[in-house]
């Protein structure tokens, strides 16, 4: 369905990502993987795929990387067709005890990265008469939790950004939208799992099982798979109309 398109999914050498970046190679995308770590294992899972893989490393909280990265993408593989805004982190500490830096960065990755990306790959987009984004925001950018202000506020942002640019795109073949995934197994969550398994003396699946009662009703954790498979019918023609969403994958999180 993707054959000739070239994706470009930021943070996706772990996670989240890496499972968007999988699905969309399974439909034939090229891709660009980035983020830090390693990332010749991505790549190789990908190239397996039959399709044609790059890696650029930028670091999504500086805009001249990003601002390479585009130029990359553009040398090397004509441009981008699909951007999917994934790379974040997170820090969870009150907002009196919240290292100033720690906000700087998330507001930086997980918000400000999407304006870059965004404003340097729309016009390509727009004259090559199509284009896909879609920006991973999170349940977090509908609904909040204590101690992550820095992300709540970051995540808010790029819903709101996800619909303004929706408006500006709007008739236009280019369409945005964001995916606001609830509780996923990866590393990011991982480390909340030991915190809270450290904090109430319990083993890492009583942890996990405590984590999801928190706020998941089903219970079980989206899957980096769902996430791909979500990701690639937002790029379908059938999803033409799919326009400013913040769709929720979350269990029934933002449900209640
Ligand atoms: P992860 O830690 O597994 O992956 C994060 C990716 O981002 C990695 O590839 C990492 O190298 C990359 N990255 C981090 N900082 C970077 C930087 N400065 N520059 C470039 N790359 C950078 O985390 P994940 O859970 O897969 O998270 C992916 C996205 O999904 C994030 O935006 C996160 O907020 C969002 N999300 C995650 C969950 C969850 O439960 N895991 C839920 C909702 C939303």
């Amino acid at each position: 369905m993707l054959k000739g398109k070239t994706a470009l999914v930021t943070g996706s050498t772990s996670g989240i990502g890496l499972g968007i970046a999988l699905a969309l190679a399974r439909q034939g995308a090229n891709l660009i993987l980035n983020g830090f770590g390693d990332a010749e294992g991505p790549k190789a899972e990908v190239a397996a795929l039959g399709v044609k893989v790059g890696y650029h490393g930028a670091d999504m909280s500086k805009p001249a990387d990003i601002a390479a990265m585009v130029a990359y993408a553009e040398a090397e593989f004509g441009g981008i067709d699909i951007l999917v805004n994934n790379a974040g982190i997170q820090h969870v500490a009150k907002v009196e005890d919240f290292p100033v830096e720690k906000w700087d960065a998330i507001i930086a990755i997980n918000l400000s990265s999407a304006f870059h990306t965004t404003r340097l790959a729309l016009p390509g987009m727009l004259k090559k008469s199509w284009g896909r984004i879609v920006n991973v925001a999170s349940t977090h950018g509908l609904v909040a939790s204590a101690q992550k202000s820095a992300y709540v506020a970051a995540k808010h942002g790029l819903v709101g950004f996800t619909k303004s640019i929706a408006l500006e795109t709007a008739t236009t073949p280019v369409t945005v939208n964001a995916i606001c995934p609830g509780w996923v197994l990866t590393p990011l969550v991982q480390k909340q799992v030991d915190a809270l398994a450290a904090k109430d003396g319990v083993g890492d699946d009583e942890a996990k099982r405590r984590l999801l009662a928190e706020k998941q009703p089903s219970l079980q954790f989206t899957t980096p798979e769902e996430l791909g498979a979500l990701t690639v019918f937002l790029c379908s023609d059938a999803a033409i109309n799919v326009r400013g969403q913040a769709w929720a994958m979350d269990g029934g999180w933002t449900a209640v």
